[in-house]
């Protein structure tokens, strides 16, 4: 399935990118694919291309790193069909209240160089943002 990309202006600072790909999961997990078209900063990462955004709420609660990010090779836009690729970045995010989203949100930046930066995820259903804060 072809996975179509929204863009919308959602405040002056950044963009918003809504995937219709995201499955929330049970036992505290939720997972999505995010399709990055272009090269996208994420802390000391660039992913470009298809990748399975994990956050893992039982490891927040044990002060762990809460999110995953793996490659994603699979055609399909479920998570479940094929297995998660290498892991590609391991981090703390920063729990944020939002109003519920119906869908996948994404939240892009740019940074001071121009380059694309990802700031926040929140997954379909949720009503919590996960931000990407640097830890410096
Ligand atoms: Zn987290």
């Amino acid at each position: 399935m072809k996975v179509l990309i929204v863009l919308l202006v959602l405040l002056s600072a950044g963009l918003v990118l809504l995937a219709p790909t995201s499955r929330a999961q049970s036992h505290g997990n939720e997972m999505a694919i995010v399709e990055f078209q272009d090269k996208t900063q994420l802390l000391n990462v660039t992913p470009q291309g298809k990748y399975l955004f994990v956050h893992d709420a039982e490891k927040k609660a044990e002060g762990k790193e809460c999110f995953y990010v793996y490659q994603y090779k699979g055609d399909e836009a479920d998570p479940l069909t094929v297995p998660a690729g290498q892991p590609v970045i391991a981090f703390h995010c920063e729990a944020t209240n939002r109003t519920r989203a119906s869908r996948l949100v994404v939240t892009i930046g740019f940074a001071k160089d121009g380059v694309m930066e990802l700031r926040e995820i929140q997954f379909a259903g949720s009503e919590q943002g996960h931000r990407i804060v640097d830890a410096m």
